[in-house]
């Protein structure tokens, strides 16, 4: 996909975002911080997708999160329509939330079980004062229909629905108050394979007739491949490689989206390619592995002790940019089948 081309900047524009837990106990001071986020940078411009993916852990939803000021971010920019996010007083951040909405991952625990589903979509019209009683019933019955649901529906409880249904509901909660913009947090993933379709058919044709920009956190690269502009990877708080949906896929430099990319059927039988199986887990966000926060899962054929030392830089590479040391000597071919790596 093509991305669209950025108007006067982009819609929203992310510098340096860190987002460190601390635990707050007496006895726990010394711990050290989780380091969720660890100081990523990434912009979406208006009537774009970008996939922010990775396995869970690596705190893209905590980004997610941090960007909408759900969760206060520990430090970094986060500017949207030229606005500084982070710097907004309580009322110009409820004003601004209305450009800003969120898709959850579960769609069923982000309803009230008790509101009947018009009275969930009708919630954001009558807090931010939209339409009057009138207007909002008859807003609530074009949202249901535009998000493929009958508009008698309104009338009934979130738990007689299916899944793909429910998140239907969560989205077109998201659309009653008109945003620009959407960071749907892994919408697709507790879903069917079938119905993931459906649901991300709809994401692409409401973002074609409202020209909305998505964040798309994903841990699959192949939910986001028909959807996002652009994709940028995350391990571990940190983007290790970014580019265009097409180009990343195409020849992925860093080996953690090769690895990924792996796990991905590929639709032409003619070029199956070989399942990279990562060796280990996730080292813990509280203790990340020095120099480059992948070296100990690593199976790249030049990886040695610079980078245990030193943090790789995400610079441009091929078509990508990419946070490896070696990533000119990374392409799918030139790697080597998992190694177990020396710790
Ligand atoms: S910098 Fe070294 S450890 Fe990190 S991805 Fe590149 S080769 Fe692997």
């Amino acid at each position: 996909m093509t991305a669209p081309a950025a108007n006067g900047g982009p819609l929203l524009d992310v510098r340096d975002l860190v987002k460190h837990y601390r635990s707050g106990g007496l006895f726990q001071r010394s711990t050290p911080p989780v380091r969720a986020v660890d100081g990523i940078s990434l912009d979406v411009a208006q009537g774009e997708t970008l996939a922010l993916v990775g396995e869970s852990g690596c705190g893209k939803s905590s980004a997610g999160r941090s960007i909408l000021r759900l969760q206060e971010p520990t430090s970094g920019s986060v500017m949207f329509e030229g606005r500084d996010v982070l710097a907004l007083g309580r009322e110009e951040l409820r004003a601004l939330r209305r450009k800003m909405q969120i898709i959850f991952q579960d769609p069923y625990s982000s309803l009230n079980p008790r509101l009947t589903v018009g009275d969930a979509v009708a919630e954001g019209i009558q807090i931010h004062k939209l339409a009057d009683r009138a207007g909002t019933a008859r807003r609530v019955a074009a949202l249901l229909e535009e998000v493929g649901l009958d508009a008698s529906y309104a009338g009934r409880y979130p738990h007689e629905f299916s899944g793909g249904q429910r998140q239907r509901i969560g989205i077109a909660r998201a659309l009653a108050v008109e945003p620009s913009f959407i960071v749907c947090d892994e919408p697709v993933s507790a879903l069917d394979v079938s119905v993931q379709a459906q649901v991300l058919n709809l994401l692409r044709e409401l973002q074609q007739r409202r020209g909305l920009s998505y964040l798309f956190i994903a841990h699959d690269l192949a939910v986001v491949r028909q959807l996002a502009h652009r994709i940028a990877v995350m391990y571990l708080g940190r983007i290790v490689e970014t580019g265009a949906t097409e180009e990343l896929l195409a020849n992925p430099r860093h080996p953690y989206t090769q690895a990924l990319l792996s796990a991905v059927p590929e639709p032409d039988p003619t070029r199956q390619r070989e399942r990279i199986v990562l060796s280990g887990d996730l080292p813990s966000p509280s203790a990340p592995p020095p120099g480059c926060h992948f070296h100990t899962r690593c199976f790249h054929q030049l990886r040695d002790g610079r980078c245990s030392t030193e943090t790789p830089l995400l610079r441009p590479v091929g078509a990508t940019r990419a946070a490896c040391h070696y990533a000119e000597h990374s392409s799918v071919a030139q790697v080597t089948a998992p190694a177990i790596p020396n710790q």
